[in-house]
């Protein structure tokens, strides 16, 4: 039987710190040599909703180390990805104001860098302007923060920028994004119908101790998912 369901799996930064948004090289080249041993076809985020059983890549961020050590890979496989720009830190590290203290200090590529990747294929989504928590924002600037690091994007790179993720995947209640997709961090498959403006996406920090990228679709990954989901829920119904 067709597999009904796609995957989008996120990435942060490619690097040896083994943090929670940290993937290392050698663990990234053999999930992306999984990925190509394996039936599902890597396809552009854009295309994922519309092709069952295939998988869309994504980086949030915009880590420096996604050109050095993500994109020469990708290329290899000829695999598509998408990276999330945070547009008021390009250039800068990753210390924006909330950051978790147990997330390394790392440099965000600058814009000479964003372009050069967007030129070799990849597309650039937008991540907002300061990562800032959009749920904990008034609508106004929730908006701004969203329109005003997609105008610094196409004003970058020139085009339209139709992809968005929202930081700590936080979804604000009644205020949509200006964008055609948007994803979140809710760990799921994406199924058929899903809502376009919260896709929800599968962390690489899954795949350490869970199931192999080459069988994402198995019986035994969706069982391990859907228990870590449960988990995850849990914990946040218990910190509220
Ligand atoms: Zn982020």
């Amino acid at each position: 039987m067709e597999n009904a369901n796609s995957a989008i799996l996120t990435y942060h930064s490619i690097d040896e710190s083994n943090s929670a948004i940290s993937t290392s090289a050698h663990d990234f080249e053999r999930q992306m040599d999984a990925l190509a041993g394996s039936s599902a076809a890597v396809v552009p985020l854009g295309e994922v909703r519309d092709r069952p059983g295939s998988i869309a890549l994504t980086f949030d961020d915009g880590f420096r180390n996604f050109r050095t050590a993500a994109a020469p890979v990708l290329e290899r496989h000829k695999f598509s990805a998408t990276v999330f720009i945070v547009s008021g830190f390009c250039g800068n590290n990753n210390r924006w104001p909330g950051q978790c203290r147990d997330v390394p200090e790392l440099p965000l590529m600058d814009w000479d860098e964003v372009r050069e990747i967007s030129s070799r294929g990849f597309s650039v989504g937008a991540h907002t302007v300061h990562h800032p928590d959009l749920r904990a924002l008034p609508e106004s600037e929730a908006l701004r923060e969203m329109a005003d690091c997609k105008a610094e994007i196409e004003q970058q790179l020139g085009g339209t920028v139709t992809q968005f993720a929202y930081p700590y995947g936080s979804v604000p209640a009644h205020v949509r994004p200006p964008f055609e997709l948007a994803c979140g961090t809710r760990l799921s498959y994406l199924r058929p119908g899903a809502d376009a403006i919260d896709l929800p996406r599968i962390d690489a920090f899954y795949l350490r101790a869970g199931p192999s990228a080459g069988s994402l679709f198995s019986a035994r990954a969706a069982a391990y998912f859907g228990g870590r989901a449960i988990l995850r829920n849990l914990r946040q119904w218990l910190s509220q």
